[in-house]
């Protein structure tokens, strides 16, 4: 049986445990949700603040050069690339993740199918996140296309002669499984099909190498794993082959080769500027900094690698002691107990009572969430794991409280039974 001490130890041997006083993050509270939403960088407030009262307040327009707001989208474009294989200047952050994917679904489907006119298709995972299926039904829509879903297992087979785009994300939103991303590339690029990949629950959480993968289109998410605070842009990255083939369904002026020329026609930017649209939120954009900065402050005591070893042993951690300490209660789990299909969250399953569960949870300091199971599987009680700033004392006592709160059937109150708007 695993002890608080033995996970106590853990900690005391944890080379990144330091960079959890990079964050605020509130007493008392075992916050499993980073996954949906990271902490508060402690560096925010302040630099937000600056960003507002003298680069705004004070350098008003001026500030677009002196503050170098203009550069942002490739500034941190750059600090992303870093974290999922791609080079210096291949990546920007701008716009939400829903319309990156319309960039470069759109993107994809006219490369796709300016080679071979015959395919039509975009596959993808019935599970996949739903704005991404929205997204990709609205594009099939306008370009005449048909999106075809199948379950996980099945991508492979279904990458018939007339798919042009497999659209999938990394790691399952739900159930915390993880693609090999090069291994499905690879099968995908055999048939002749491109592959875009949504990296909303891998950047920051587990190693992605975009060109060992081969890969041809990512976008991802700035609020989850890139602690970017709520709203915070998102990135994206196309290979060098596809970049210039690209035409701009959202042709904003961001996007032209020469916006301060002002000229009637669009022109294209060269590169990955190409895919910006308008003007960016720079408030949102100096606050993910802060985030892609702590992530940057990991490099040096062993990056991506060390935070996945963390991350694979705090989730292992979870499962062993969800198993050993609320036995007999009904739960399973959802998540893949195999490393090389897990990304950093673990999700557990229960026929009944999963939503109050979480709502107990969250009443005593632990905060995951909740999401509806499916014809294939029962609800879900998720909880993230960010191995920035969650250490293992933590998971003991998170698996402390699901114990409390199973053992005592205080889940069963009413007032856990309400749904609110967000969950
Ligand atoms: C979180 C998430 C998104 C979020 O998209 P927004 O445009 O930021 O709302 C999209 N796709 C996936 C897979 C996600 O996990």
């Amino acid at each position: 049986m695993t002890t608080l001490e033995d996970c106590r130890a853990l900690d005391g041997q944890d080379p990144l445990r330091a960079l959890r006083e990079l964050f605020t993050i509130p007493p008392e509270l075992i916050y499993l949700d980073g996954n949906s939403l990271g902490v508060m960088p402690k560096a925010a407030p302040e630099r937000v603040a600056r960003a507002v009262t003298e680069e705004w307040g004070v350098g008003l327009i001026r500030s677009w050069n002196s503050a170098g707001w203009y550069e942002m989208p490739q500034r941190l474009g750059d600090k992303v690339a870093g974290l999922i294989g791609a080079r210096a200047g291949e990546v920007v952050v701008t716009d939400t993740t829903s319309i990156n994917l319309y960039k470069v679904l759109s993107a994809a489907l006219k490369v796709a199918r300016r080679h071979s006119t015959g395919r039509s298709v975009v596959v993808s995972e019935r599970s996949n996140f739903p704005t991404d299926l929205y997204i990709a039904q609205a594009l099939c829509k306008e370009q005449g296309c048909e999106l075809h879903l199948v379950e996980d297992e099945d991508v492979e087979a279904a990458m018939a002669d007339d798919v042009a785009v497999l659209m999938l994300t990394q790691v399952n939103y739900r159930t915390g499984a993880l693609h090999d991303m090069r291994a499905v590339t690879q099968a995908a690029h055999a048939a002749g099909v491109l592959v875009v990949w949504d990296l909303a629950h891998s950047a920051g959480a587990v190693p992605v190498d975009l060109h060992q993968a081969d890969a041809d289109f990512a976008i991802g998410c700035g609020y989850k794993y890139l602690n970017g605070g709520p709203g915070a842009p998102a990135f994206v990255w196309v290979h060098s082959r596809h970049r210039d083939e690209f035409e701009q369904p959202l042709a904003g002026w961001w996007s032209h080769a020469a916006p301060f020329e002002f000229t009637p026609d669009y022109r294209p930017a060269a590169g990955i500027a190409r895919y910006l649209c308008g003007t960016q939120p720079v408030l949102s954009l100096v606050a993910l900094e802060c985030g892609l900065d702590t992530m940057l402050a990991a490099e040096p005591l062993g990056g991506m690698a060390a935070l996945r070893r963390k991350s694979l042993a705090l989730t292992d951690l979870f499962i062993r002691l969800v198993e050993e300490r609320c036995a007999g209660h009904g739960l399973g789990l959802a998540t893949p107990r195999d490393h090389g299909r897990r990304g950093s969250q673990v999700c557990l399953t229960r026929s009944e009572g999963a939503h109050a569960i979480v709502q107990a949870l969250i009443a005593r300091g632990v905060i995951g969430d909740f999401r509806a199971g499916d014809a294939r599987q029962p609800d879900i009680l998720r909880f993230g794991f960010t191995p920035l700033y969650i250490g293992f004392e933590d998971v003991w006592n998170a698996v402390e409280q699901l114990k409390q709160v199973l053992d005592s059937g205080e889940w069963q109150r009413p007032e856990f039974h309400q749904k609110q708007a967000v969950t």
